[in-house]
């Protein structure tokens, strides 16, 4: 389905092609809740190829530095969060290890999305000790990453498009 997002001041509107537009995966990691959230972070997942940006040159893109847990090593994320500058909202990520995927936020969304029948919570290893994930009977919980794709979630429960 086609979506059409944009940050809360305007400055940036966006546009993509999406397979996998149900917000299903709630990530509670420091990252997410720290650039994207309150207690969690969406991503969807769309075609790099079909995404249109308006405003542009409104837009910031930042790099985690994370430390290594066990080495206290710190290395630059490859993950490029991008957000606008004007007004902080957090728009997509575009990661090169997959370039031809998009992960727009959708926070930033403001196409009607179709809700979920069921989420994976991830990285819950990470969430913040305030936050109470409303999980359900079905819901997926994983410490880390979760064991399939965004994709891979969609051709199991049948909604892929
Ligand atoms: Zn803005
Ligand atoms: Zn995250």
């Amino acid at each position: 389905m086609k979506l059409e997002g944009s940050c809360h001041c305007q400055a940036v509107r966006f546009s993509l092609e999406s397979a996998e537009p149900y917000p299903f995966m709630r990530c509670y990691c420091s990252i997410c809740r720290k650039t994207a959230g309150g207690g969690y972070a969406i991503n969807l997942g769309g075609d790099y190829r079909t995404l249109l940006v308006e405003g542009r040159e409104h837009i910031g893109v930042y790099q985690a530095r994370l430390a290594d847990p066990q080495t206290g090593e710190v290395r630059v994320s490859e993950g490029r969060r991008h957000f606008c500058r004007e007004c902080g909202s957090a728009l997509w990520l575009w990661d090169p290890t997959w370039p031809e995927l998009v992960h727009p936020h959708a926070s930033a969304i403001d196409s009607e999305l179709p809700v979920p029948p069921e989420h994976t919570h991830l990285m819950l290893g990470s969430k913040a000790g305030w936050v109470e994930p409303q999980i359900a009977p079905h819901d997926r919980c994983f410490a880390e990453y979760p064991d399939e794709s965004l994709a891979q979630w969609h051709q199991r429960l049948g909604l892929s498009r």
